[in-house]
């Protein structure tokens, strides 16, 4: 029921983790969230994964929120008629927006305007900046270049081209049609790909609120993003820290600094941190990661991260479920070193009556030891506020509302569950002891809303009897 570590783990499947007997084996093993990644493959596939994944883990009597990953404006290359193709460098080679399939001498590229965004001199990086062009001409739709660095290329890597001006609108009309699947399907979650401002956020919110109170998910990977990460910050339920595509496009050194800064004022906010990609890129190959990975992994925990993904390791890894567990065996171990990246006095400054809560529960552990905080709520805001100080006890939510229950899958250390016929004091005891979590003698803290509609403004501290 509550897994043996508090960091969520985001787990995206492909081809290598789609099955029934994987799916069973990564839920098991500490996968918290599992991402779609609507990059790859299409609705009919994308359809039967999900409806596994929910009947596994309904069987396995464990929450599994879904993420879906909008595309956006990434620029893609298209279909290589044989795989890896391998350029060399200082040979030439042509990006076409013709509709053909690839080779090592032309690769074609699927957005259409591709000729126009580029000019000679820009360094264009394929597949997270592993492969870099220089562009010496651009005629006909063809961009012919030179190959700076070599290596190894698939089908449908990205393209990044740093200076380049990307469109305006980072959401684009597929996106829309992927959200619209995803609200008939009931998503817990989307990551909304090359955020460059709030309007972007604001503009999925609109489309999916009147159906759906589906978690808006900001993935910071743009310079733009990082500008204006305030304002993004306060129109998104979460960030994720999207390192692939941020990588290309700030200076790669900046990264770690950055992932810090943003991580430290999601927190501040009680909205979730996700960080993401390469965590454990080596075990895409190999059985066992790197020291310098598992650093990684451990560090972006400390920074305050709520959740750590794994990419390219569970989608076409080799080894998904070991992955899994190595970064489950990473977190705990870290977990108990954790402290708060905030300060409470920083809140003091100027909070809400949730933050003075959120403080006084943290101010009353310091004396009384309780086994649970237990947190009815509406929205989510008060287990997401207690969150942030990295209590030693899990927060065990309760909501009548399904869409909050999947949104809290995202924050460190807390547990949801729906109560449908209502979520007062006696019918969560009753939940809480037929779970077996809870026995006469326990002591549990309980944030409470007196009278009921106010919102939550009560700390109790219970003995179950
Ligand atoms: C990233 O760029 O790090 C990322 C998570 O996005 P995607 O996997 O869509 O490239």
């Amino acid at each position: 029921m509550l897994s043996a570590h508090k960091t969520k783990i985001i787990a995206t499947i492909g081809p290598s983790s789609n099955s029934k007997e994987v799916l069973r084996k990564l839920i098991r093993s500490g996968m918290s969230i599992a991402r779609i990644n609507f990059a790859h493959g299409c609705f009919e596939e994308h359809a039967k994964v999900v409806e596994r994944i929910r009947s596994i883990a309904e069987r396995l009597e464990r929450r599994v929120a879904i993420l879906g990953d909008l595309p956006g404006v990434k620029i893609r290359i298209g279909k290589l008629e044989k795989e890896p193709i391998i350029l060399n460098r200082g040979r030439r080679v042509v990006l076409t927006t013709r509709d053909i399939e690839g080779n090592d001498t032309e690769i074609p590229v699927e957005f259409k305007d591709f000729p126009k965004i580029v000019s000679k001199g820009d360094v264009i990086h394929l597949n997270d900046g592993y492969i870099k062009l220089k562009v010496e001409d651009v005629k006909n739709g063809d961009v012919i270049c030179r190959v700076l660095v070599g290596g190894k290329l698939f089908s449908r890597k990205g393209i990044n081209v740093p200076k380049a001006e990307l469109p305006l609108e980072a959401l684009t009309e597929r996106d829309f049609e992927i959200l619209e699947f995803m609200i008939e399907l009931g998503f817990d979650a989307v990551g909304v790909s090359f955020v460059g401002s709030a309007y972007d956020i604001i503009k999925v919110k609109r489309f999916v609120q009147k159906r759906s109170e589906m978690f808006v998910i900001a993935k910071i990977e743009r310079v733009d993003a990082v500008k204006n990460f305030d304002e993004i910050l306060s129109s998104s339920d979460g960030i994720m820290i999207a390192r692939g595509d941020l990588g290309v496009e700030i200076p790669i050194e900046k990264l770690p600094i950055i992932q810090k800064k943003l991580i430290r004022k999601a927190n501040y906010e009680g909205k979730p941190a996700i960080t993401a990609t390469q965590m454990l890129e080596s075990m895409t190959t190999d059985k066992m990661p790197t020291r310098a990975e598992v650093t990684d992994v451990a560090n972006a925990i400390l920074d305050g991260s709520d959740a750590v993904m794994l990419s390219e390791e569970t989608a076409v890894g080799k080894y998904p479920v070991d992955a899994v567990r190595m970064m489950a065996k990473i977190a705990r171990t870290t977990e108990t070193y954790l402290k708060p990246t905030l300060d409470v006095e920083e809140i003091r400054k100027g909070g809400t009556i949730k933050d003075a809560i959120s403080v006084g529960i943290i101010e009353a552990l310091r004396i009384v030891n309780v086994k649970f905080i237990v947190t009815p709520t509406k929205t989510g805001r008060t287990p997401r506020l207690i969150s942030r100080f990295r209590p030693k006890q899990w927060i065990l939510a309760f909501s009548d509302n399904e869409r909050t229950c999947g949104g809290l899958m995202f924050s460190y250390g807390v547990q949801p569950f729906l109560l449908e016929e209502g979520f007062d004091e006696t019918n969560i005891m009753k939940l809480l002891k037929d779970l077996g979590l809870l026995k006469s003698g326990d002591t549990i803290m309980i944030t409470e809303s007196r009278p009921a509609e106010v919102g939550t403004n009560t700390i109790r501290i219970l003995r179950v009897d």
